[in-house]
């Protein structure tokens, strides 16, 4: 990859680092409420001075950016420790794939609320008996005139207690291959039959939900991409998922890097500096070497996606790697931190607010979401390396 920029795009970036610096939102709530309205306020910011939906085409509201401005984009919010995108199930599938598989008319409806946060997405993919094996899902949709009637369960979809959409995976086709009965449709949250349950996480936060789907009518006009064509929709969202916000996350992890540097410079354990314990400085430097790695993986496979490729199977090694990484990073943070580690966010006196202890925590769902480790493993094992199907 050309790394050196334009000066178009220089120009771009220093845009922008003005740009936030005068617009930077200040710290963000704890109340998971509280950070909701928040970053609905922010994304809204963000959009009216024409931030968000870089690379969509201008007649739906976006930027018409290049990809390297996307980068930019990611890195530059990285570095003023901006707050994530609210809609970032709208932003990085929902509106991605109505772009490539939306009719124009869907496109006008939707896309231009997707930037603005004025209707935040969700995802409806996993099920209690389908998770990695997604095709297995049962949620049915059954045809009524003009009108699907949709019943079943879903779980772990994050931010559904707030979404007003929902891109949802149905079963239309009992009689064929699992992967072939299966249709993409946009569920309107705010439906008669929709009841959304929070389940508590690990670290406190509450944005993962059970949703379930009683007899909830939505329109034919809500399938994307045609009945039973759906299975090849779920697989580009997912690949959506796994490039560009793989390479934010990335830049997440390198902040976090820079915070548990800057402490393992103050922080003392028993009168000692914790920078000074050789079985710390080993972690950390460890933990810098394969955050440098991760950054040229990134840079690697962005360039295959700049020469006109698109995303593909090897999407899984930067997901993979990154995730295992993270873990291992915030691993090492919180244990330098000793005792004080076991403080979890808003404790008085918690370093860093305790940021490091619910990173660490939350980290543990990155090896499990948009694919587990094994389920990557096994698609790198297949389909980039050709080896025989697993038994
Ligand atoms: C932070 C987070 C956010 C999420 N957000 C959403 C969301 O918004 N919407 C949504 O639809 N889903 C969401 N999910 C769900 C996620 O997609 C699933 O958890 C994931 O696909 C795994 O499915 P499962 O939990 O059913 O585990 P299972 O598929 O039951 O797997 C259990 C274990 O078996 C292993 N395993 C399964 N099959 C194989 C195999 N063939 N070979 C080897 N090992 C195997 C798995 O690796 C895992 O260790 C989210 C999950 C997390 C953690």
């Amino acid at each position: 990859m050309d790394l050196s920029e334009s000066p178009k795009e220089q120009a771009f970036r220093q845009e922008l680092r003005a740009w936030l610096k005068a617009n930077h939102p200040g710290p963000e709530p704890e109340d998971f409420d509280a950070w909701v309205d928040y970053g609905r306020r922010w994304q809204r910011r963000l959009y009216d001075a024409g931030w968000c939906g870089l690379a969509w085409p201008k007649e739906y509201g976006g930027r018409g950016a290049s990809l390297v401005e996307q980068l930019i984009f990611e890195e530059e919010m990285a570095r003023a420790r901006a707050p994530m995108l609210i809609n970032l199930a709208g932003l990085t599938m929902a509106g991605p794939i109505l772009i490539a598989h939306g009719t124009e008319e869907q496109r006008r409806r939707y896309l231009q609320p997707i930037l603005s946060a004025e209707e935040i997405w969700c995802q409806g993919f996993s099920e209690p008996q389908a998770g990695s094996d997604l095709a297995a899902l049962r949620t049915q949709a059954i045809r009524d005139g003009d009108t699907f009637v949709i019943g079943g369960q879903k779980v772990w979809t994050s931010f559904a207690r707030y979404a007003d959409w929902c891109m949802l995976l149905a079963r239309t086709d009992t009689t064929v291959p699992k992967h072939k009965g299966i249709t993409f449709f946009l569920v309107n949250m705010h439906s008669p039959g929709v009841t959304v349950r929070p389940l508590k996480q690990m670290n406190g936060d509450d944005d993962f939900n059970e949703v379930f789907f009683d007899d909830v009518r939505v329109p034919a006009a809500n399938i994307v991409g045609g009945w039973n064509e759906g299975w090849s929709i779920a697989v580009s969202t997912l690949l959506y998922e796994r490039t560009i916000l793989t390479f934010a996350r990335q830049l997440q992890s390198r902040s976090a890097l820079r915070d548990a540097l800057l402490l393992a410079r103050q922080w003392q354990l028993a009168g000692v500096l914790v920078a000074r314990d050789p079985i710390v400085r080993q972690r950390l430097a460890h933990a810098w070497i394969e955050s440098e790695a991760m950054k040229y993986l990134s840079y690697r496979y962005l360039t295959q996606l700049l020469r006109g490729g698109r995303p593909g199977p090897q999407s899984s090694l930067e997901k993979l790697f990154w995730s295992e990484m993270y873990q291992r990073l915030l691993d090492g943070a919180v244990a330098m931190l000793g005792p004080y580690g076991q403080l979890a966010k808003g404790e008085l006196r918690s370093p860093l607010a305790g940021r490091l202890q619910h990173l660490l925590l939350y980290s543990r769902g990155r090896t499990i979401a948009a694919g587990t480790s094994e389920i990557q493993r096994n698609t790198l094992a297949e389909r980039v390396l050709g080896l025989p199907r697993g038994v």
